[in-house]
């Protein structure tokens, strides 16, 4: 029997890495990354020296198999995603299921992730939430987004810059001028901003800028909220 180990890497900020993720890739046999460019500017900050291989959306099916079968011969395998934590809206489920199915120990590593982040610096009930992760561009997004407006509880989406104002535009459709919403953009990274407000003057706002770069989670309070 084996270990997966699924590790959180940084969101942005380097120092966010834990001494304790660190020596687990320093311990462990091979390190699955998603991009193995991305996680070496990582891995060699850190002094990682430890063989990786890809393991991304595109062959997570097909690459699966082949951490089972180290696992299988007795190596410890890492996965690590470019950021945050492995498995939210990034590989990492099919990997942790093949581990458990093959009788292998699956342990995660906590650390940042843009999720939690966002919810926690959001000031909007995080007492439950629910995480929409990407929204289909064309199919079902509609129905989606009304699904948020009408939800009850938080709303936490990843959005790319490029959408942000479609996103806000048509969520304001369904929830109207009232609803309190919260735009967590390049969260630990320098320009670092929490945009929080109702969404009439939240749509007014980002309309106004001339471009929106940059990695952002949106979180939407629910139905019936108000303060
Ligand atoms: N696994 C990651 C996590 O744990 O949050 C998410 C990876 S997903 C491919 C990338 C998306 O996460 C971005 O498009 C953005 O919505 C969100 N994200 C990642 N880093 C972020 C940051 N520093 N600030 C705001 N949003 C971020």
């Amino acid at each position: 029997m084996a270990t997966l180990y699924l590790v959180a890497t940084p969101i942005g900020n380097l120092n966010d890495f834990s001494p304790r993720a660190a020596e687990v890739l320093k311990s462990v046999d091979q390190i699955a990354c998603e991009d193995t460019r991305t996680s070496g500017v990582l891995l060699q900050h850190y002094q990682i020296n430890k063989p990786t291989f890809s393991f991304h959306q595109h062959n997570e099916h097909q690459k699966v198999g082949h951490i089972v079968n180290l696992l299988n011969s007795g190596l410890n395998i890492a996965l690590i995603s470019d950021a945050g934590m492995p498995g939210i809206s990034d590989p990492g489920f099919l990997a942790a299921r093949a581990a458990h199915q093959n009788g292998h120990t699956v342990s995660a590593i906590p650390g940042p992730d843009a999720l939690t982040t966002a919810l926690a610096a959001c000031g909007l009930p995080c007492d439950r939430f629910v995480f929409e992760g990407f929204l289909p561009p064309k199919k079902g997004r509609q129905t989606r987004i009304r699904a948020i407006a009408d939800s009850d509880i938080t709303s936490v989406v990843y959005e790319s810059p490029h959408k942000l104002l479609r996103f806000l535009k048509q969520l304001h459709e369904f929830a109207g001028d009232e609803r309190w919403v919260c735009v967590a953009r390049e969260l630990t990274k320098k320009f670092e901003e929490i945009d929080r407000g109702q969404l009439g003057e939240l749509c007014k706002r980002w309309s106004e800028r001339d471009s929106v770069k940059g990695e952002i989670v949106v979180v939407i309070s629910g139905n019936g909220y108000s303060e």
